[in-house]
């Protein structure tokens, strides 16, 4: 998804693009970025879709990357928010849409660092 942030001062926040039928932005938070994504229909300030990234460059990237009509999330996020999403044509890539734990990683493979999450294995 091609991203062209555009600072929006009332509402604090950077506009990145509208695709998929969504509005996306950006927005630093505490100790991260946030990007999420409000639907259309949803009232403006809210949003259904929230990812957390270390940096600002690693979530340009990453939206850079994402195809939202295919692929459900971004990839490169340290903690999803909101709801889990479903892209509008998720089932042309199945190996990429598969289940991940809210830290991004893939559950059956167990590689999450966090040691109360689905997706940590135990290292012995
Ligand atoms: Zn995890």
């Amino acid at each position: 998804m091609e991203a062209n942030p555009e600072y929006l001062p009332d509402l604090e926040r950077w506009h990145l693009a509208d695709d998929a039928g969504t509005a996306w932005f950006m927005e630093s938070m505490l100790t991260t970025w946030q990007l999420t994504g409000t639907p259309d229909g949803y009232p403006a300030g809210t949003y259904a879709y929230a990812w957390h990234f270390n940096t600002m460059q690693t979530l340009l990237h990453a939206v850079e990357a994402w195809d939202p009509a295919t692929q459900d999330e971004p990839n490169g996020y340290v903690k999803r928010k909101g709801e889990r999403r479903e892209a509008p044509d998720r089932l042309t890539l199945p190996e990429y849409n598969r289940r991940r734990c809210h830290h991004g990683k893939y559950v059956e493979e167990g590689a999450c660092p966090h040691i109360a999450c689905e997706a940590w294995t135990p290292p012995f």
